[in-house]
């Protein structure tokens, strides 16, 4: 049984990909900064201390074998106005969501490597296609996010390792909501499904669909691909 790691697999997006992967008979491990109580297989660590991640991915290890796959779901939005973003903010938002990707990837390679067998599969974001206005910080993240995606997906092709990114946009999560009670959505979460082509908000379970599918061994021929999930609000 393969191992799979999922960042971020305490809420929305990353819990979902982790519920899915269960159900297609992964061994999966889930690693947040705040761990669902209950669950087994939960690890507690902040995606952004390359100590505390390695730390976990040891322990993941030891407890169900070698990770050979990884969803990076784990990510923190921020909304400013760019003459008020303070260095410290953009740093933050780099940090989790640019940094974490960094660190997670180098905790599990090894073992894909031995392996020679891995599926790295990253949620960046449809802004990163789009632009957004006040997520300077957040959009510069989730671009460079596709772009380590395309340069490793070159890098580890050899080894048997793809890498692609899923972009979500506008999915139903605590993020989503969150953004939509502080008013930073530019409209109300039902405004925007009357702007989108399918005419619904996003699942989680959309992007967690995406994700089986990239990791199964049937999409072994795609790699660097950033495959958006967003209702057709980015084509
Ligand atoms: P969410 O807030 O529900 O879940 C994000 C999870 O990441 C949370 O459990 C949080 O604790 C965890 N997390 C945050 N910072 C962390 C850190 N430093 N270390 C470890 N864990 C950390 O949000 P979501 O909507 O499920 O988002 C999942 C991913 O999808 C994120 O990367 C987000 O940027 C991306 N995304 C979401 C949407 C959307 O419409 N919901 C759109 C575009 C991109």
């Amino acid at each position: 049984m393969k191992t799979a790691v999922v960042t971020g697999g305490g809420s929305g997006i990353g819990a979902a990909v982790a519920q899915r992967l269960r159900t297609d008979g992964y061994q999966v491990a889930t690693l947040d900064l705040k761990p669902p109580t209950g669950d087994d297989h939960t690890y507690g660590a902040d995606v952004t201390d390359p100590v505390a991640v390695d730390k976990a991915l040891n322990a993941i290890r030891q407890q169900l074998g070698p990770v050979t796959v990884l969803v990076n779901a784990a990510g923190l939005d921020g909304f400013k106005r760019f003459t008020n973003l303070t260095f410290a903010a953009w740093q933050r938002v780099i940090d989790v969501n640019l940094n974490g990707v960094f660190h997670c990837i180098q905790a599990a390679l090894p073992d894909m490597l031995n392996a020679r067998w891995g599926r790295i599969v990253n949620i960046s974001s449809s802004s990163a296609h789009s632009g957004q206005p006040f997520m300077a910080h957040y959009v510069a993240a989730k671009s460079a996010v596709n772009g380590v995606t395309k340069a490793l997906a070159l890098e580890l092709g050899l080894s048997g390792i793809t890498v692609n990114a899923v972009p979500p946009g506008f999915i139903d999560t605590p993020m989503l909501r969150a953004a939509e009670e502080r008013g930073v959505l530019g409209g109300t979460i039902q405004q925007h499904i009357e702007r989108t082509p399918v005419r619904r908000v996003g699942r989680a379970e959309d992007i967690a669909a995406a994700c089986a599918f990239l990791i199964s061994d049937e999409a072994g021929y795609i790699t660097g691909q950033i495959l958006g999930v967003n209702g057709g609000r980015n084509t």
